[in-house]
Formats: structure tokens, C-alpha cells, sequence
């Protein structure tokens, strides 16, 4: 896994809020630390920056792992970033995924 520096861990919690950016909820009060999550992951070349990174909860992170997937707000369901790309008539980009995950 790609090593990311303490700094931007600081800047994808502090932008996320201290929330999982999948489901929204915080980091206080709960026992796991969050991991901060390749929304493309690194198999696929996905880079280590602050746009291509999340703050996510242990339960969606795991659910996750190395798929390029997101969670749709409006059904709940689990769904592809390219299908839900392809279904809207528009390119994927990370700035888009972004948006989907609220
Ligand atoms: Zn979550």
C-alpha cells in the first residue's frame, strides 16, 4: 500500500470533516480509527493525492477494499463510479465521484 504522508492525512480528515465521506458518519465516539481510502484505488493507478483520497469508516472501507465503487446517496446501493458514469451520459472524473459520495 502507498505510504501517505502524516500532512495529507491531515488534510483529507480535516476536509472530510472528521466524517466518513461514504456514509457520513463521525469519527467521534468511535473505537476504530478511520482509514483514508484510494477512491481509485492503487491496482488501478489510482494516485496518492487529496482528490483521490477519502476519509472512510472500517465497515465501508472493507466493503470497498480495491473495487472503484461508490455508494449511491439516493438508493443506498453499492454501485460502479464507471456504471453510474455511463448511466448518467457523462465522463468520470475524480471531481464527480467526489460529489456522488454525499
Ligand atoms: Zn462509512
Amino acid at each position: 500500500m502507498a505510504a501517505i504522508p502524516a500532512s495529507l492525512r491531515r488534510l483529507v480528515i480535516q476536509r472530510a470533516d472528521n466524517r466518513c465521506e461514504y456514509c457520513k458518519i463521525s469519527q467521534i465516539g468511535q473505537v476504530a480509527t478511520f482509514h483514508i481510502d484510494h477512491i481509485i484505488p492503487v491496482v488501478a493507478s489510482g494516485e496518492t493525492t487529496a482528490k483521490n483520497l477519502a476519509l472512510a469508516c472500517v465497515s465501508c472501507s472493507l466493503r470497498k477494499g480495491a473495487r472503484q465503487t461508490l455508494e449511491d446517496s439516493e438508493t443506498g446501493k453499492i454501485v460502479f463510479i464507471l456504471i453510474r458514469a455511463n448511466r448518467r451520459g457523462k465522463n468520470t472524473s475524480l471531481g464527480m465521484a467526489r460529489k456522488w459520495l454525499g
